[in-house]
């Protein structure tokens, strides 16, 4: 591949393509081939079975987990050619279990990295996480700890905190699937709002409300593979393979 041409589709610049990645743990396949292109300020919801490899497909994005095989680039160049601090600084991941740091204040969890990797001047950074904070409508916790916090103000903060960074592409895994239901909806709004702000967004959810009204192509991963990709009203209303529609009948 060469890292000068400008890949273009429907005028939009790639951002992430995946080819034909493959990744093993030991003997078990979990990613069997996946080919997959991000254009810049797409959603993609990425749905299907657990154990199909939606986790793993984020963290090799992000460099969490090594592949054996494909290739995965970041605006034309492989991600192995990126020192693994740059690449995260461009990439934020938010979590199913929040993972904020527990004896750490809400300002203290933002500011960190961008202070210690990016080194960015501690004045700036503070201002920066108010401006987020206001953003997702957690300002007065800001000297909170996370154990004074619900699930959905935590999941929060931890978005607040990936974009400190000022990431171009956000990966989400299941970011709604360890909260009460109740504070499902605040999260997704965050979520949308970043979304409607131009933000580059892969998500793994099965939130379909979500998904319907956010996403630009909803992409169903089972057994390691991608069995079926499409626009929200293709995949839900009208699902081609079984196993999507096995899928779709069960979590509707
Ligand atoms: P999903 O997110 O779609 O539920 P995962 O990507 O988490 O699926 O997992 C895909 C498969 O890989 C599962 O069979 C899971 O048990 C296996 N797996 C995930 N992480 C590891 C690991 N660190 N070691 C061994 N097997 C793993
Ligand atoms: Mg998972």
């Amino acid at each position: 591949m060469n890292n000068t041409t400008i890949n273009t589709s429907n005028g939009k610049e790639i951002i992430i393509k995946i080819e034909n990645l493959v990744k093993r743990f030991g003997k078990l396949e979990v990613l069997k081939g996946v080919n997959m292109e991000v254009k810049k300020k797409e959603t993609i919801v990425i749905i299907g079975p657990s154990g199909g490899g939606k986790s793993t497909l984020l963290r090799c994005i992000n460099k969490l987990e090594h592949y054996q095989g494909g290739k995965i680039y970041l605006d034309g160049k492989d991600i192995d050619e990126y020192d693994i601090n740059q690449l995260r600084t461009r990439i934020g991941m938010v979590f199913q279990q929040f993972n904020l740091f527990p004896h750490m204040s809400v300002l203290q969890n933002l500011i960190l990295a961008p202070v210690k990797v990016k080194k960015i001047p501690e004045s700036k950074a503070i201002e920066k996480a108010k401006v987020l904070l206001n953003r997702v409508g957690l300002i007065d916790k800001i000297d909170a700890y996370p154990e004074q916090l619900s699930g959905g103000q935590k999941q929060r903060v931890a978005i607040a905190r990936a974009l400190m960074m000022d990431p171009e592409i956000m990966l989400f895994d299941e970011p709604t699937s360890a909260l009460d239901p109740e504070l499902v909806g605040e999260v997704l709004d965050v979520m949308k709002d970043l979304a409607n702000s131009g933000m580059t967004m892969l998500v793994v959810t099965h939130e379909m409300g979500f998904a319907r009204e956010v996403a630009d192509r909803i992409v169903f991963i089972s057994n390691g593979v991608i069995e079926e990709e499409g626009t929200p009203e293709e995949i839900l209303k009208n699902p081609k393979k079984p196993r999507t529609k096995e899928f779709l009948r069960r979590i509707l």
